[in-house]
């Protein structure tokens, strides 16, 4: 199967090229401009419509099995290819089991089967005693091991200790494995909310120095034992500076943050709407200016979604109370819109590069990641002049409960292939579901 996928506009690591990607059996076998496109090869031709190598999103929470209540492998797959992700990272929670042995590794592999839209890996979990679980794990393929020093939202998945990271970062090392870390550590005070429970009061009990103190207490531990470390959705632009010196002599150290960090500010949050609750929550406007900073300047690495969605009644909806409410943000789908409008003069190759190429990198995904002779033909098709309009009937997501909802967004995925086939069609999702459950490979 031999075919040519032509745009003026085509995002390849080398700069935009006007031509076309030549597809063969799934794969690139090369990106030529318009003087040398081969006659004769069945073509489909984008115009202006950019093509980008398909998203990895490395963090996402699919619930599935035992919660796919909140959300599962089949709607969030879905959303993934209506959102130009042909890739994601599931993370060890908030299924249940929670991935922390083969056995619940292997029910994540049948709970996924025959509901794929996308590719699929997973992630482990560290939690309390089950380090020796490690080395199994990965000789099955996880791509990551994730650990929380705070309390994680569900008591099945505890967070890890000083004497758990221990033990577990030298095999990480050994291993080659990243550990990723949501990186906020208790205070032991806070000042009190005086029976507040909207997103000030929520915001005020998260501050910065919590991602602080954990992004320090991380790095004086990677001295010791130096494996690949992952900070997961970075909100506190405080963490930037140590982050940065400790980055300039290890290049395993790596860090991630989301759209609705980039995207929303505090002032932004109506203060009873807790479908804008996360953690950490949502900070002010220079918080999110220095936060684009930290992506430009390379201190920031990538933007994953960190998808982390619940049935509409675990919101509190109706009380608007952000102590009770469920944390995470609902918007798989919208991530490429979502930065697209959230910045003005943003180029597509930054988009690739911090949602595509880096956490295929760090991920250990090297045949994807890149519009590339050798790589995947793994595409999106974007229309960077069209709106993508948030309303119920078109979310994919099982829950259709988003911070997102009523706005029109800047940008919008036309078509997303996977290894060359069509996954997703304005709106509509042809063929048999050809996505797969990934491994990291071992070498
Ligand atoms: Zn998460």
């Amino acid at each position: 199967m031999e075919s040519l996928f032509r745009s003026t506009c085509i995002i390849t690591p080398s700069g935009v090229v006007d031509g076309a990607v030549h597809v063969r059996d799934g794969m690139i076998v090369a990106v030529h401009d318009t003087s040398e496109i081969a006659c004769g090869i069945p073509s489909e031709d984008f115009g202006g419509l950019a093509i980008l190598p398909g998203l990895v999103d490395p963090h996402v929470h699919i619930n599935d099995p035992g919660r796919s209540d909140w959300e599962g492998f089949e709607t969030a797959t879905r959303a993934a290819a209506a959102g130009g992700i042909t890739t994601l990272i599931d993370m060890p929670l908030n299924s249940s089991p929670v991935t922390t042995t083969l056995s619940a590794l292997h029910a994540k592999h049948e709970a996924a089967k025959g509901k794929l839209s996308v590719d699929v890996g997973f992630h482990g979990g560290l939690i309390p005693g089950n380090s020796g679980q490690i080395q199994a794990l990965a000789g099955a393929g996880v791509f990551g091991i994730k650990a929380f020093l705070v309390h994680s939202g569900i008591d099945e998945f505890p967070n890890a200790t000083m004497v758990d990271l221990r033990e577990a970062m030298p095999i990480l090392q050994r291993l080659n494995l990243p550990l990723l870390v949501h990186a906020e550590l208790d205070e032991a005070t806070l000042p009190s909310r005086d029976g507040r429970t909207d997103h000030g009061a929520w915001s005020a009990s998260r501050p910065q120095s919590m991602e602080v103190r954990a992004i320090d207490m991380l790095l004086r531990l990677h001295e010791e034992f130096p494996c690949p470390l992952h900070i997961v959705h970075l909100a506190a632009s405080d963490g930037i500076a140590p982050l940065r010196e400790m980055r300039t002599r290890w290049k395993n150290i790596t860090v991630e943050t989301c759209p609705h960090y980039l995207f929303f500010s505090e002032s932004m949050v109506p203060p009873n709407n807790t479908l804008f609750k996360c953690a950490p929550p949502i900070r002010d406007e220079q918080n999110k200016k220095r936060l684009w900073e930290g992506l430009e300047k390379g201190d920031i690495d990538m933007i994953a979604s960190d998808h982390s969605p619940c049935p509409p009644g675990m919101k509190a909806l109706d009380t608007g109370d952000f102590f009770r409410a469920w944390g995470g943000i609902s918007s798989l789908q919208f991530g490429l819109p979502i930065l697209w409008s959230a910045s003005v003069g943003l180029a597509l190759s930054d988009v690739a590069r911090w949602m595509s190429s880096t956490p295929a990198r760090v991920f250990g995904l090297g045949d994807r990641g890149a519009i590339a002779p050798g790589y995947r033909a793994d595409f999106a098709v974007f229309d960077p002049r069209g709106t993508t309009f948030v309303e119920p009937s078109m979310i994919q997501h099982r829950h259709k409960l988003t911070p997102y909802a009523g706005r029109k967004l800047q940008g919008r995925v036309v078509r997303t292939y996977l290894q060359g086939t069509l996954v997703f069609d304005d709106g509509k999702f042809p063929g048999p579901l050809s996505g797969r459950a990934i491994s990291r490979s071992q070498s």
